[in-house]
């Protein structure tokens, strides 16, 4: 489903991706881990070329991602993002989040659009607050919303950087319920996460990254119980 060969991104003098070949399955659900600054995020954003290459491919769905134009902005409305800050349009209500791109870029009828989106909400737990604005909603209120709205696209693959960094503690879990249901129903998902218990639960692979490159690619059961490099190794000792 998702294709990644040979890409390299450099920073001015920074090598931030490295050779990067990624093969993600349909239904695969990917969490990336490794320290700050190895690369997770630019590596997400280049899955859907929000982020330049300086080489290399990437495939959706058997179809390679050109760098730039209609083309472009077509195949990456297949991928949803769900980043750290939820970025809701603080002057649209939810439901009007979610409608929004579905009818402007999908061309679907409000009607149709608004059936979806109350489902859609209804699935992340907040069918009720349809109506309101996102400042009335908790942050975990709020990224779940977020996830609707990219659902709202039916991407082929859903990328999550972080969803629930800039959470309290107590509203973590109902995001991380709500992404662990997609698992479950076989959304293709790359997560990046600090949330070792999803990683656990609800990953197929772990993907691990240092400097730039893939370090380690191996079930969460491997991973965690014998990592085989000493970065790895290095990074679980100070999380877990
Ligand atoms: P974190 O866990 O802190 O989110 P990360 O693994 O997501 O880190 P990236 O954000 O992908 O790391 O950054 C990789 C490297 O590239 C870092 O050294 C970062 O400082 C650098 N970097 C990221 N974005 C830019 C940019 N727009 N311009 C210059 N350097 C950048
Ligand atoms: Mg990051």
């Amino acid at each position: 489903m998702v294709r990644l060969a040979g890409v390299n991104k450099h920073f001015g003098e920074l090598h931030v991706l490295r050779e990067i070949d990624l093969e993600i399955g349909r239904g695969e659900v990917v969490v990336v881990l490794g320290p700050s600054g190895s690369g997770k995020s630019t590596l997400c954003r280049a899955i859907n070329r929000l982020e330049p290459i300086d080489s290399g491919t990437v495939e959706i769905d058997g179809t390679e991602l050109p760098a730039e134009g209609k083309e472009l902005a077509a195949l990456r409305s297949d991928v949803g993002m769900v980043f750290q800050q939820f970025n809701l349009f603080a002057h649209k209500t939810i439901l009007e989040n979610v409608t929004l791109a579905p009818t402007k870029v999908r061309k679907k009828s409000k009607g149709e659009a608004e059936e979806r989106a109350r489902a859609l909400l209804d699935r992340v737990n907040i069918g009720e607050q349809a109506n309101k604005y996102p400042a009335q909603l908790s942050g975990g209120q709020q990224q779940r919303v977020a996830i609707a709205r990219a659902l709202a696209m039916d991407p082929k693959v859903m990328l999550f950087d972080e969803p629930t960094s800039a959470l309290d503690p107590e509203m973590v879990g109902e995001v991380i319920e709500v992404m662990a249901d997609l698992a479950r129903d076989g959304m293709t998902m790359v997560v990046v996460t600090h949330e070792m218990g999803f990683a656990r639960r609800a990953a197929h692979r772990v993907v691990f990254m240092a400097d730039g490159e893939i370090v380690e690619d191996s079930t969460p059961d491997a991973f965690f119980s014998r990592p085989s490099s000493e970065r790895a190794r290095d990074f679980l000792g100070k999380i877990l």
